[in-house]
């Protein structure tokens, strides 16, 4: 019997459950992690359970084992849905896409970096040097952005604080020719960023860059080796940061290739706005008398240099406010408190557009070059997708709601594609099929992003307002608009909290369950304000560099009329292009779960385990899969791929159609009952049979 039939290791396709119920899918996930089986379908979907130990998987034999086959073949492996994806790219010239999900520390980026080593080793068989360079330089870029963009959070100590998508191009033999990164909402919040009040995370960039750079470095920037010294930076204890980028030498990882030269001649360009983001954090604010006043003015100098600007001018925008009153322009001063809110902007600002200028600047290297479609075919793409799961903590705020939301797009596409898609080539193909109910959640994602109603409409209202509008307003704002949408709920309504003095909460019922969402800082983080007049500083830097990152500092103050968009627009449009961008691929999908919050390789914690398959919705993935059928194949390929295990079709029949022939060979196997015959494609119900057929032709 075939390892990935052996009930030694549970089902290998949950599809194969006796019964569709919790208790048996979690058994079964629990029994394949323990023997270290942490790949399972559902279908086409591959869950995985993080091992929390280095698995002996991913080598080139293990390549070679999934290469060139069919998803059924071998055990359930992230390669093989590579290899799923590749294929129908490759053999049907079809654009597909791999989303990977999970909540942070299931082992997204692991799973979308073996999925990226999977297609570099199976491409480029005739070694062409162009497309090696393309490779190197896609597998580098994740060194990179990770440094970048990843933190120690007590959840993760590699966490990726955005999301990532990337596009492979590949030409018509199949190799890849070039890449294209998004990045979504990076994560700058305070606590992110700047950390003394959780001692957990911080971007590992800063604590690389005080550990890697020499002392020479060290003494241009103005900077202390002591990461102890900087506000932003300040961890608790003895910190485990792996070196990506060794600032010595200007490699990475290793790379000592030419992309990763020009890569690293670019990023050295950009420290020493890394530098700042560290030192604004020591800016310290007080006052004497009206006046408001730095007090360690010699950082002031050091800014200075670093922002190749003058003194007095970053002096005058950390203190003061440029406001236009319609016919006058006056110079309002800061308090103590708005200055050190406008440093706060400042610095999540410039680690923002720093980020994104990283990302830019990958792009314009990996992006095609040369490739005429007209001469060399289609270029056609792969997209990998690791972007956060769903957040339920204990306290949930504004990113939480972002990306909550972002996970209901996304479900709704799995929804329309997988789902709405699969019923209607059902229809399509005359198959009797019973409609399947399945819960629609385009009712939520409307709560959030629809015009003029929806969350993020309240909320950007809300912020337009002149005066002062608080969180509360806006949650009024809320109960007014929405009081009666079933998925939607203040907390005023319920009786038992009438107790509390300020109602702060609502209450969304996602797909994937009930969270309370805090409103506080909801209006702030939304206008995402950085002051004009930090703007223009930064515009007027003599470092080109530093100026290109800022255009919009151009505008005088009497020409800045229009608002910019705030946090909920940009990203509710950045994930309207994600989706439509991705709807028009062939989806796979990677389910990652977390077993513990330890770490560790030998606990498969049931509770949390079960919450997460429950908000991945996997058991409904399963009941629809089920309903439906594992397989399905034209009936002329299917006859290619089994023809020899039957006599009356090998080596050829001589029945009046390929659909009958398949009919005679699936009766002669006693496999009919587990089929259906369609116009154009054979259906499987149970991966069981193909397993079967796989086997026999083995053996021939
Ligand atoms: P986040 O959302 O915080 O970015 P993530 O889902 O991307 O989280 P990863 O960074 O991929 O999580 O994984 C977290 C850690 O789990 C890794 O650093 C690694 O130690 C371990 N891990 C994940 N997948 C595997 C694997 N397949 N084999 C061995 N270890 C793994
Ligand atoms: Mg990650």
């Amino acid at each position: 019997m075939a390892e990935h039939e052996s009930l030694e290791y549970g089902k290998a396709d949950f599809v194969l459950l006796d019964n569709v119920s919790m208790e048996e899918f979690m058994a079964n996930l629990k029994l394949r992690f323990e023997k270290g089986r942490i790949y399972t379908y559902i279908g086409e979907v591959v869950v995985s359970v993080n091992p929390y130990r280095a698995m002996n998987v991913y080598g080139r034999e293990v390549v070679e084992q999934y290469r060139g086959r069919e998803l059924y073949e071998r055990p359930p492996h992230l390669f093989a849905i590579a290899d799923a994806a590749y294929k129908a790219m490759k053999r049907r010239n079809k654009d597909t896409c791999i989303v990977i999900s999970g909540e942070s520390g299931a082992g997204k980026t692991e799973a979308s970096k073996y999925i990226m080593q999977y297609i570099a080793a199976i491409t480029n068989p005739n070694q062409r040097a162009e497309v090696e360079r393309v490779k190197n330089m896609l597998l580098k870029s994740n060194c990179v952005l990770e440094a970048f963009g990843n933190a120690k959070t007590n959840r993760n100590d590699n966490s990726s604080r955005f999301g990532k998508y990337m596009d492979i191009n590949f030409d018509f033999k199949g190799d890849p020719i070039g890449g294209h990164i998004s990045n979504y909402l990076l994560e700058k919040v305070t606590y992110r960023v700047m950390v003394p009040k959780h001692n957990n995370c911080v971007f590992l960039f800063l604590h690389q860059l005080l550990r890697g750079a020499t002392d020479s470095l060290i003494r241009s920037l103005h900077i202390q080796k002591d990461p102890t010294a900087y506000n932003y930076i300040k961890v608790g204890g003895q910190i485990k940061v792996l070196l990506t980028v060794n600032w010595h030498t200007n490699k990475w990882g290793g790379a000592e290739k030419e992309p990763g030269k020009y890569l690293c001649r670019k990023m050295i360009q950009s420290r020493t706005q890394l530098t700042d983001v560290c030192l604004h954090g020591n800016l310290a604010f007080g006052v004497d008398g009206d006046v408001t006043l730095i007090e360690n003015t010699k950082l002031v100098s050091v800014i200075r240099e670093l922002l190749s600007t003058k003194e007095e001018k970053v002096e005058k925008a950390l203190l003061y406010r440029t406001v236009s009153t319609g016919r006058d322009v006056i110079e309002k001063q800061h308090t103590a408190q708005e200055a050190g809110y406008g440093r706060d902007a400042l610095a999540k600002a410039m680690y923002e557009r720093l980020f994104c200028w990283i990302v830019g600047r990958i792009n314009d290297v990996i992006e095609v070059k040369n490739y005429d479609a007209r001469v060399h075919g289609k270029n056609t793409v792969i997209g990998v997708l690791d972007i956060y799961g769903f957040e339920i903590f204990q306290n949930n705020s504004f990113e939480q709601f972002c990306i909550n939301y972002c996970n209901e797009k996304l479900q709704q596409l799995f929804i329309q594609l997988v789902l709405k898609q699969e019923q209607e080539e059902y229809q399509r193909e005359g198959i009797p099929w019973k409609h399947i109910d399945y819960f629609n959640n385009q009712i939520i994602v409307d709560l959030v992003e629809q015009q003029h109603k929806g969350i993020f409409s309240v909320l950007d209202e809300a912020c337009m307002n002149v005066g002062k509008v608080t969180d509360e307003v806006f949650l009024q704002g809320l109960n007014v608009k929405l009081a009666k949408h079933a998925h939607y709920t203040s907390r005023k309504l319920s009786p038992a909290d009438k107790s509390l003095e300020f109602n702060r909460d609502f209450r969304i019922r996602h797909y994937a369950g009930d969270v309370m969402y805090s409103v506080v800082g909801f209006i702030d983080k939304n206008k995402d304000t950085l002051f004009q007049d930090f703007k223009r500083l930064l515009y007027n830097s003599s470092n080109p560099v530093l100026k290109g990152m800022w255009p919009e500092g151009k505008l005088s103050i009497t020409e800045v009329t229009k608002r910019p968009l705030t946090a909920a627009t940009l990203f509710k449009n950045s994930m309207i292009s994600l989706v439509e961008n991705l709807a028009c691929k062939e989806p796979y999908y990677v389910r990652c779960i977390k077993p513990n919050d330890v770490k560790s390789p030998l606990l498969f914690e049931q509770e949390r385990c079960r919450h997460q398959v429950e908000y991945l919705g996997l058991l409904e993935n399963v009941r629809v899969r089920r309903a439906g059928f594992a397989y399905r194949q034209t009936y002329p390929r299917f006859l290619q791929r089994y023809k020899m295990i039957s006599q009356f079709t090998w080596p050829n029949h001589d029945l009046p159609s390929d659909a009958e022939a398949v009919k005679k060979l699936l009766q002669g196997c006693g496999f009919d009952h587990d089929a259906a015959f369609g116009k154009t494609k054979v259906f499987i119900r149970t991966p069981r049979t193909l397993f079967s057929l796989e086997e026999q032709r083995v053996e021939m």
